[in-house]
């Protein structure tokens, strides 16, 4: 499938967006002020969503449960549901356009949106096109036994199993290799 330079990063920030939720009970939240969601905004370069306050930190912290539900959907109609439900409640304004340089595209968001409906509009839509080109399978969660972690899986045959984070591809790699060894010495 065609991913634009937009998908991409649209991908990008509703992953990083998931993996900002607490795993546990014990575990901190990775957006627990505003200032840390201006900075998520900041990095993710999301635009016109001007001032942030607490009322924009609840609303995307619903939106991040409601696309953790996404990728942890058992089958295409479950997501695609989902995905309706999430793009409506955000309205959409698709419009072209082809700022700083980048080829022509279309932006979801409506003029105005507050940052959750931005991430609601933009990311909600690059998710649907997955589910469209049949691709759903490649929004994946880690399966590394103590990480869930969210990925989009884009490799060639769709075969990643973990998510980026060091210790998981890198530990599991170890592993294997350990298991290689017993086996070779046995
Ligand atoms: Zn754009
Ligand atoms: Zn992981």
């Amino acid at each position: 499938m065609l991913i634009t330079h937009d998908t991409r990063c649209a991908l990008d920030t509703v992953v990083d967006l998931v993996n900002t939720a607490p795993e546990d009970d014990t575990a901190a939240d990775g957006l627990p002020d505003v200032p840390a969601l201006e900075r998520f905004v900041r990095e993710h370069e999301i635009s016109d969503v001007g001032a942030l306050s607490e009322l924009d930190l609840s609303a995307v912290r619903r939106v991040r449960e409601r696309f953790a539900r996404i990728f942890a959907a058992p089958d295409a109609r479950t997501a695609a549901g989902l995905i309706n439900e999430l793009v409506a409640a955000a309205g959409t304004t698709p419009r072209l356009t082809d700022h700083d340089g980048y080829d022509w595209h279309v932006h979801y968001f409506a003029p105005g949106a507050s940052v959750a409906d931005h991430l609601a509009a933009d990311c909600g839509m690059a998710l649907a096109f997955f589910v469209v080109a049949g691709e759903r399978e490649r929004l994946r969660r880690c399966e590394a036994p103590d990480c869930r972690r969210a990925f989009v899986d884009l490799s060639r045959n769709r075969s990643r199993r973990y998510c980026d984070s060091r210790t998981c591809g890198n530990r599991l790699h170890v592993a294997a290799y350990r298991a290689r060894r017993r086996e070779a010495a046995s």
